[in-house]
């Protein structure tokens, strides 16, 4: 039965937090230190992933991301990502398979995860500057990462999309510098809003910087057209100059886009949620464990998307942030 839930919104996209570690640790997300990891022994399988997986597949989901964390850190990625590639729709299509990552390793396993069936990539990168780059993510990494974006558009992961989030007073002075050399090697760039999900809970709405900021910043050196027609996808996309260059502006905050929100998540210890910002989870992992059948599995997704509220709720008083920080849910 398709997987819709009390406001008629369907669900066809599965995002999977593969693990909760990371090689980095961006301000915005992690902690410095004293990252409580999940215990090794609540971490789901391939196989018990696959599980999952299938039943939602055969429940209408389409369009499956594995993000994390880190995911290219798992060191059966390739095997997942090929045991997913291989799934079937109910009416015979292959499944949308992508990965978010933080590029740092892809460029070791950009070919090995085109050839397991990979065919979309989302790449991070907040800064053009090594040294920025080191403080916004406690690590000096920044080479590694330039290096993965070359070799996911060598493997063919054409165009590689980039994520950026623009925090004030320490990256917001490069946004029209990251579009422009987003374009000039092709690929495209979407800028994400802040969202309070970070590990300290410190995000306050003051130091958010805003889609519409967002806008006149590119504004001051290109002309954008909004192409229109976003559907479920939650970035508003804009043509550059005309065209063909793209870019995308996701405004979680501002302008939050729940109503069409198609999404339903799995975090790598096997707990649903029905939105990144959802205060309770549906533990699929232990009636997996104990046996039960794809019924039941299937069941808990449903009462998963029963429970799920029509908005994020951060614009309105009383918003409580979720207990796990971005690195636990999967972004
Ligand atoms: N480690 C991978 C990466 O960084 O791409 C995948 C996981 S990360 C949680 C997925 C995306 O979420 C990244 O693009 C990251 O920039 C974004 N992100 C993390 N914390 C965020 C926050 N507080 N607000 C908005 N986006 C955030
Ligand atoms: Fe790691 Fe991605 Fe979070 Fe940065 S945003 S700390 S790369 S999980």
């Amino acid at each position: 039965m398709t997987l819709v839930d009390g406001h008629g919104r369907v669900h066809r996209d599965l995002r999977i937090s593969l693990t909760d570690h990371c090689n980095l640790r961006c301000t915005y997300c992690m902690p410095a230190e004293g990252v409580p990891w999940l215990p090794r022994d609540t971490l789901l399988s391939p196989v018990e992933l696959m599980r999952i997986v299938r039943v939602g597949v055969a429940a209408g989901i389409t369009e499956v991301r594995l993000t994390g964390g880190e995911p290219l850190l798992r060191p059966d990625i390739i095997e997942i990502v090929a045991r997913i590639a291989a799934l079937r729709t109910p009416d015979g299509g292959p499944l949308d398979l992508a990965i978010t990552t933080n590029g740092i390793g892809l460029a070791r396993l950009a070919e090995p995860l085109v050839d397991a069936g990979l065919t979309r990539v989302n790449v991070s990168i907040d800064t053009l500057h090594p040294e920025r780059f080191r403080s916004m993510t406690r690590r000096d990494r920044h080479a590694d990462v330039l290096a993965g974006i070359a070799a996911a558009a060598e493997a063919g992961l054409r165009p590689v999309k980039l994520n950026a989030v623009l925090m004030r007073g320490v990256n917001d002075d490069e946004a029209v510098d990251l579009l422009g050399w987003a374009i000039s090697q092709g690929h495209e760039l979407r800028f994400i809003e802040q969202m309070p999900l970070d590990a300290g809970h410190t995000w306050t709405r003051r130091n958010m910087v805003t889609a519409d900021e967002i806008f006149e910043r590119l504004a001051t050196r290109y002309t954008l057209t909004p192409e229109g027609g976003r559907g479920a996808a939650p970035a508003e996309r804009f043509l550059v100059d005309g065209g063909p260059a793209r870019v995308g502006i996701i405004a979680s905050v501002t302008r939050p886009f729940c109503g069409a929100c198609d999404r339903l998540r799995l975090t790598a210890d096997g707990q649903l949620r029905s939105c990144l910002f959802a205060q309770t989870e549906s533990d699929v992992r232990t009636p997996l464990r104990a046996g039960s059948d794809d019924a039941v599995i299937e069941a808990i997704m449903h009462r998963c998307l029963a429970g799920k509220l029509p908005g994020h709720g951060i614009n309105e008083p009383g918003f409580l942030q979720p207990a796990r920080p971005m690195s636990a849910i999967g972004g």
